[in-house]
């Protein structure tokens, strides 16, 4: 990646472009469209991080290129390592800043990626709502995140299989970049990463989980559920008051039916707040005709909040309970605790 972003560039950003509109731009200067296919290629799988790497380019073509689009939109600040988890900061050309998450697993190679630069949630238990919402991320900027890492991975020879939008932000608040991104990235000029394999998580947008459930394409979607009612929901998730949880999960249940995939509902266990063994029996009574996974997160600690993660054996007892209620569950062993990488510990530096 070059050392220096053009900042004020009016370019268009090349990575929010999908293989037919980069054929279309092609068109409009009277290139032929296979040079479309070259330029993708180099970009997605021979890891070019510039047009000058493009060498089966023609210097006078590469020059235009440059002239037309900026790439690449992000710039890698930092990494920062733990078990099995990195964690990425990256440069945006206006000097904001976001984070990534790679978390690898067995043959798992998972990319967390931001889609906003704070968060406009501003959920009680999470690190990246505090500044609220600074800006909405380019799809370039969404999808370069996932190409910068997967371009370090191969050269240990692996790649990127996996993406959840779980970092920082909320996906269907910034609805059209995310989904060009999916498109870009799901591409099998691009990544090919398999519908499948991709995960939406939202704090709940209604009209979202519904345009969602009619693209053309099946991703996974996960609700941040983290109560088993609209009113302890409320206290925790200022989103709550305009969706409230009814209307959220006849949205959900309807992408349910139409995308024909089971639905992860993400629970955050707060001490004292929502981890109790009555809200256990309540969420059973919530999803108990649903075809859904419960993936419990034991809080990870926030500076500044005074929430605090349950104990142990509290966890448990949750957990049995909803496995006894015929609930499915998963518990999310917390990664990347120590370099703050874990669920909601995503955040802007202080000086944003
Ligand atoms: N805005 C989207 C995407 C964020 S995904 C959403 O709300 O789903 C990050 C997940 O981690 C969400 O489920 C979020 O609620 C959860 N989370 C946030 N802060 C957390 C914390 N401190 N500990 C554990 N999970 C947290």
């Amino acid at each position: 990646m070059s050392e220096t972003l053009n900042f004020k560039s009016p370019r268009e950003q090349l990575c929010s472009l999908t293989l037919d509109e980069l054929k279309e731009r092609m068109k409009q200067v009277g290139v032929p469209a296979f040079r479309a296919q070259q330029v993708f290629e180099w970009v997605y799988l021979k890891g070019a991080v510039s047009f000058d790497a493009m060498t089966n380019l023609s210097k006078e073509f590469r020059v235009r290129l440059e002239e037309m689009f900026q790439f690449p939109a992000i710039r890698l600040i930092q990494t920062q390592e733990s078990d099995e988890t990195t964690k990425f900061l990256w440069e945006l050309s206006d000097g904001k800043r976001i984070e990534s998450v790679l978390i690898q697993s067995f043959d798992r190679r998972t990319v967390c990626v931001s889609s906003q630069v704070g968060c406009p949630g501003r959920c009680a238990f999470c690190a990246s709502g505090k500044t609220g919402l600074i800006r909405s991320l380019s799809t370039a900027e969404i999808v370069e995140q996932v190409l910068h890492i997967d371009r370090i991975l191969h050269e240990k020879g692996e790649r990127v299989c996996h993406l959840v939008y779980m970092g920082m932000g909320e996906p269907l608040d910034n609805y059209d970049a995310v989904v060009q991104s999916i498109r870009i990235i799901n591409d099998e000029n691009s990544f090919h990463i398999s519908q499948r394999r991709i995960t939406v998580s939202t704090v709940g947008i209604v009209e979202g989980i519904y345009r969602l459930a009619r693209e053309d394409f099946k991703v996974n979607l996960a609700l941040s559920l983290h109560a088993p009612n609209q009113s302890i929901r409320k206290m925790i998730i200022p989103f709550a008051k305009k969706y409230p949880l009814e209307e959220i999960l006849m949205a959900v249940d309807e992408y349910a039916i139409l995308t024909k995939r089971d639905i992860t509902y993400e629970y955050t266990l707060l001490a004292d707040i929502n981890d109790g063994p009555m809200q256990a029996e309540e969420l059973v009574s919530l999803l108990r005709k649903k075809q859904c996974t419960v993936n419990l997160i034991p809080y990870n600690p926030v500076e500044y909040l005074r929430v605090k993660r349950p104990k142990g054996d509290r966890i448990t007892r949750f957990r049995d309970i909803l496995n006894d209620g015929g609930i499915n569950t998963t518990w999310r062993y917390t990664k990347g605790q120590d370099i703050a990488a874990a669920c909601g510990q995503l955040a802007l530096p202080v000086t944003e």
